[in-house]
């Protein structure tokens, strides 16, 4: 599948990026909600800087999102 044009993730070496299937977004959601944790476009989103972050934590996207207020 084509590297879905919204999506930050630079990583085409996880086997979620939707440059590696056909399921979109799927992976990668589905893998972030185990791990309890919020995907890349969603930090952008909020304003994070998705080059330096290295906690993707539900806790540090409220933290992200209440910073920016
Ligand atoms: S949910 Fe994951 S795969 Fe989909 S756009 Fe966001 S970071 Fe990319």
């Amino acid at each position: 599948m084509a590297k879905l044009s919204f999506c930050p993730c630079t990583d085409e070496t996880c086997e979620f990026n939707p440059a590696n299937h056909d399921q979109g977004c799927n992976l990668c959601v589905e893998d972030s909600v185990k791990c309890r944790e919020i995907p890349k476009c969603f930090f952008k989103a909020a304003g994070g800087d998705i080059d330096t972050i290295e906690d993707w934590s539900f806790e540090m996207f409220a933290k992200t999102v209440n910073d920016r207020k």
